[in-house]
């Protein structure tokens, strides 16, 4: 029998997860990127703007989602030139879409544009202290997630940070593997920090997004999320379950496993890749000038072996489509313990 590893029923929504409007540092206002995003494609945006929470709610309607997020970040030291001092960037995303004030929600973080018109009495009264160190990063994830929140690390590659620096986070829902304005500005983010993650055992999802402050940078990189319905909590709960993949180009129409041998279909492209977290890879090429758009990869020996050795719990595979351009899609890992539910 199938077993549908993007699920067969409901309807793919391209979602742009990191943006920024005037109300910090973009220079559009959030309809304007509502009608952008809308002309190429996007049911769902995600508005990210720096530091404080701010729902758009009212942009919703039968054909536009706006999910509830907000960007935050952690600097090493506060007075130092922001291009020096070490950073890291990421991003929640809310549960319930009125939600204003965030767990990590830091007042003395809020400087940027009309972001200060945002804090309210009671949200001073509740701010939180951003510090700088792992541990305290792990907290803030922590109380994010007891928040009915996702968080998803942004850019690591910008933020320049090394392995020892994201290794031992957890709580993390996402890592970006695409900034569009990143790659923009020459900061092209890899996979190595979502791979070093996955093995060990956090289970976090790849994401493309633009990380747009103004046209520029938009329409690079998204998310194709599977959901029954364009309704808030169904979007969120196929985000948390990562009904989804990333893209920057390529689309991955439908990914199934059946008798130990994994389906995928595709737009077309020159190469379809399953990896794992071993040297075991499985892949097919298109011939020169030519596309291909499905391939079929048997993973039965690589399961068995999983099985007796390694742990069902700690392999996992995951698909990366590349297009004639170089553009990219990725699914989310699998991990083998899944196949067992
Ligand atoms: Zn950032
Ligand atoms: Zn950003």
């Amino acid at each position: 029998m199938k077993q549908y590893l993007l699920p067969n029923k409901g309807k793919f929504y391209k979602a742009c997860l990191h943006v920024h409007s005037r109300v910090s540092d973009g220079n559009r206002e959030p309809e304007e990127i509502k009608e952008e995003y809308m002309a190429h494609g996007y049911s769902i945006v995600a508005f990210s703007d720096h530091d404080v929470m701010v729902p758009h709610n009212d942009l919703t309607d039968e054909n536009f989602l706006a999910l509830t997020a907000v960007e935050a970040q952690v600097n090493s030291c506060k007075d130092d030139d922001f291009d020096y001092v070490e950073t890291i960037h990421f991003n929640v995303f809310s549960r319930d879409p009125e939600k204003t004030f965030f767990a990590c929600f830091d007042a003395g973080y809020v400087w940027m544009s009309r972001t200060p018109e945002y804090v309210t009495d009671e949200h001073r009264k509740k701010s939180y202290t951003r510090h700088w160190g792992i541990e305290h990063f792990n907290e803030m994830f922590e109380l994010c997630n007891k928040d009915d929140c996702l968080v998803m690390l942004n850019h690591p590659v910008w933020s320049q940070m090394r392995y020892n620096d994201y290794i031992d986070m957890k709580g993390l829902w996402g890592v970006e593997c695409y900034n569009n304005e990143c790659y923009k500005f020459g900061f092209e983010d890899t996979m190595t920090p979502v791979d070093d993650l996955l093995r060990k055992g956090e289970r976090v999802i790849p994401t493309a997004t633009d990380d747009a402050h103004r046209a520029w940078g938009s329409f690079g990189g998204w998310m194709m999320i599977k959901s029954e319905a364009l309704r808030y909590q169904d979007v969120f709960d196929a985000m948390k379950r990562g009904d989804l993949y990333a893209s920057t180009g390529p689309e991955i129409k439908e990914l199934w496993i059946e008798n130990g041998k994994v389906h995928v279909e595709t737009s077309p492209c020159v190469k379809i890749a399953l990896s794992t977290e071993r040297r075991a890879i499985f892949k097919s090429n298109a011939r020169d000038g030519e596309t291909i758009t499905w391939g079929e990869y048997d993973i039965n020996d690589y399961i068995a072996r999983s099985r007796q050795g390694f742990g069902m719990d700690k392999n996992y595979f995951r698909i990366t489509v590349t297009d004639e351009w170089g553009r990219k899609a990725y699914s989310r890992a699998y991990f083998l313990d899944e196949l067992e539910k």
